[in-house]
């Protein structure tokens, strides 16, 4: 069953200079457990897609269906209900720099039914998971950026969504901490069967985990299938 299934989107904006297509004619479906890739260079339409995947924005025709729910006709405490099943990864982090390891990753379960003391065994058990143990009550300013990004996952992971979705996640790492983040992500998808979709404007993030991939061009997927078959078209 595709957890994920985009049927003819297309998002428009219009502006001063007329009406730009961000998104035209999206297919695809991600079924549960791939880890789905969406490559593009600066323009193509990718962070549009993120905002109609986590329901920051409505499409202008067509549908986004998650777990077979059109997202577009949420709203109110539904839409709060459902964006929790979407774990979000940035590129800058977006951490709170007054908040330590700990208490970044407990945030999203503060608006949980969890008490203090199940809230802080969940953080925990995420920041054993993401490799972080002995760093708790560390800053993010004392932080590696790889490690900052440990903690943007396990604070993505904490209302145990069932997509993470990640934007650029690893644009702003150099090529090592890139691989070490990749190899983290792609041992919770094994370890959890967590359903990853990875937006990126880097080839070598999509050839590295993803099972599938969809290119974009000027809000259009020009190709998508199996990463190891679109790569070995000449
Ligand atoms: P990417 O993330 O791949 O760089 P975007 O989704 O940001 O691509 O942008 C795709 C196109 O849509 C660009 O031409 C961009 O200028 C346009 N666009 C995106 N968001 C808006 C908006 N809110 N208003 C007007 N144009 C937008
Ligand atoms: P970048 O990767 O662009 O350098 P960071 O991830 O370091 O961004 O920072 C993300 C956001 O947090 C930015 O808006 C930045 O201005 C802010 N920020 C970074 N470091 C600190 C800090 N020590 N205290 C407060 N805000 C910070």
């Amino acid at each position: 069953m595709a957890l994920i299934n985009l049927n003819q989107v297309s998002k428009e904006f219009s502006g001063k200079n007329g009406t730009v297509s961000a998104v035209s004619d999206v297919n695809f479906t991600v079924e549960e457990g791939e880890i789905f890739g969406i490559v593009g260079y600066s323009g193509a339409g990718k962070s549009t897609l993120v905002r109609l995947l986590n329901g920051l924005e409505a499409p202008s025709s067509g549908q986004v269906l998650i777990d077979q729910q059109d997202v577009a006709v949420l709203s109110g405490k539904k839409l709060r209900e459902f964006r929790k099943e979407i774990g979000m990864i940035f590129q800058h982090f977006n951490l709170l720099w007054s908040r330590t390891v700990i208490e970044n990753i407990a945030l999203p379960l503060e608006l949980s039914r969890l008490s203090r003391r199940e809230r802080e065994n969940k953080a925990l058990d995420l920041i054993k998971l993401v490799g972080l143990e002995g760093r708790e009550d560390a800053y993010p300013s004392q932080l590696s950026g790889g490690q900052k990004q440990r903690v943007g996952i396990a604070r993505a992971l904490a209302n145990d969504p069932k997509i993470l979705l990640c934007d650029e996640g690893t644009s702003a790492l150099d090529p090592q901490t890139t691989d070490e983040v990749l190899d983290l992500l792609a041992s919770i998808n094994q370890k959890l069967g967590l359903t990853i979709v990875l937006i990126t404007h880097e080839m070598h993030v999509i050839r590295k985990i993803c099972h599938k991939v969809a290119v974009m061009e000027k809000g259009k997927i020009v190709e998508q299938g199996d990463v190891l078959e679109v790569f070995s078209n000449p």
